[in-house]
């Protein structure tokens, strides 16, 4: 959720609205879920009907009325949005009467460079934090409890944290952390009695690495939440490893389009009420169960900047199987990654999922892989105290077994990662045309 004004405390009737249904709806039969969300899916396409230029005249270029979408399926009717078309018909998303959503601004990172700003209406700010909340509460949380959350970049400038008491949030950037003030940290946490993490996978990974090295044991958290960013299967078996805590995976976009949360049974849950979610293959069909695709979206809620059908550019792998947990929200088998992370050999073949090749890597702080031509990928590494040349072999190794011996690979021992934007840490920074990715 993005940060509460006051006035929105003066008005809870939403929070108690949201958290009534939540807790209920997560266990609806599914064909009442459907029911519920269809009902939302009928406001928003009459508002973007009636409201939004960019939809009128689509609507109007396809000849489509508003009664040719008569149930969910028929929004298949729409074509895929995708972020390029978002940012260069930008304001004609914004409805006519966007005054009265009381808008709050929203900017989602672009590590390629092409930032978006956009708008979230009041209540989906609301709705937003009671859908935190329930997802947290799957693993104990309860409002109110404290909570650290850490990300690799900084959101407050200069600050080397910050406590939010609105939300009773301890807040760290881990760019500031280091061996030498790491007691400090440790401080903090034990004075605000954090027992509860969330934030970037990375930042997490880094912050137990230090915690580890100074042996410092008695701040170690009862739960943890990964945000923001995809959650690494090496960082989540460290993480995992040296607190004794669970790892769950929190999936969302700044666009509210799409919360994908997963239960301690390890279910990568849909939430249906939040967003509608389409994995299509490349061939542009639904994905079958077990087959990977992309994740398009439709939120459903907000109406300050609704986007119909948007290309998330991340893979997810579709799933028809029921969770243990008995939670009836549709499952995703996996999430694969983003379109972006994906790097191209010499041949012309697309590798993904490269992230699991560091993690016999233990003295790497961040390391990024940037891709500016097919066949060649410079590495860049912060070392956490020195990186020396077996460790250097070693990735190499690692890396040319993944990317076949063609791939060029030039590591480079460096300070800091060279593509640093506010929000999301990206481990691969592909600066190929879109035409080069498959
Ligand atoms: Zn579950």
């Amino acid at each position: 959720m993005k940060e509460f004004r006051i006035s929105e405390f003066l008005s809870p009737g939403n929070i108690i609205k949201w958290r009534y249904l939540l807790w209920k709806s997560q266990y609806f039969p599914p064909e009442k879920l459907q029911l519920l969300q269809w009902n939302y899916l009928s406001k928003i396409l009459d508002f973007c009907f009636e409201h939004v230029p960019y939809y009128k005249r689509l609507f109007q270029d396809l000849g489509l009325k508003r009664d040719d979408i008569r149930s969910m399926k028929d929004i298949t009717l729409l074509p895929i949005l995708s972020k390029d078309t978002v940012l260069e018909k930008h304001d004609e998303f914004i409805p006519d009467n966007l005054e009265k959503c009381r808008p709050i601004t929203v900017r989602t990172s672009g590590t390629t460079g092409s930032p978006l700003e956009l708008y979230w209406d009041v209540d989906v700010n609301i709705f937003e934090l009671v859908c935190q909340w329930r997802h947290f509460s799957w693993l104990g949380y309860n409002l109110a409890d404290p909570f650290m959350d850490i990300r690799s970049f900084s959101r407050h400038l200069g600050q080397k944290y910050r406590w939010n008491w609105k939300c009773r949030g301890l807040e760290f950037s881990s760019q500031y952390i280091n061996e030498a003030n790491i007691n400090e940290y440790a401080d903090l946490l034990r004075k605000y009695k954090i027992k509860f993490w969330r934030g970037h996978s990375s930042a997490m990974n880094y912050l137990c690495q230090l915690l580890d090295y100074a042996d410092i044991q008695d701040v170690k958290p009862k739960f943890i939440v990964s945000v923001g960013e995809t959650l690494l299967e090496n960082q989540r078996d460290y993480i995992e490893n040296w607190t004794g805590a669970l790892v769950r995976d929190n999936y969302g976009l700044n666009e509210h389009t799409a919360l994908i949360c997963q239960c301690p049974d390890r279910g990568y849950h849909i939430c249906s009420e939040y967003g509608l979610v389409e994995i299509i293959n490349d061939n542009g069909k639904p994905a079958q169960p077990g087959e990977e695709g992309r994740i398009i979206s439709t939120g459903l809620h907000n109406k300050a900047f609704p986007l119909l059908r948007y290309d998330t550019r991340d893979y997810a792998v579709y799933s028809d199987k029921k969770c243990q947990c008995g939670r009836t929200l549709p499952l995703i088998e996996s999430l694969t990654g983003r379109a972006d992370d994906r790097l191209v050999n010499a041949n012309g073949k697309v590798i993904a999922g490269l992230h699991n090749t560091f993690k016999y890597a233990n003295g790497i702080k961040l390391s990024q892989i940037v891709q500016k031509e097919a066949g060649v990928i410079d590495v860049y590494v912060v070392p956490i105290n020195h990186f020396d040349d077996p460790l250097k072999e070693l990735l190499i190794r690692v890396l040319k077994n993944e990317l076949g011996n063609t791939m060029v690979i030039r590591i480079h021992v460096v300070d800091d990662i060279p593509y640093r934007k506010p929000g999301k840490f990206k481990f691969v920074v592909s600066l190929l045309k879109d035409k080069q990715i498959v």
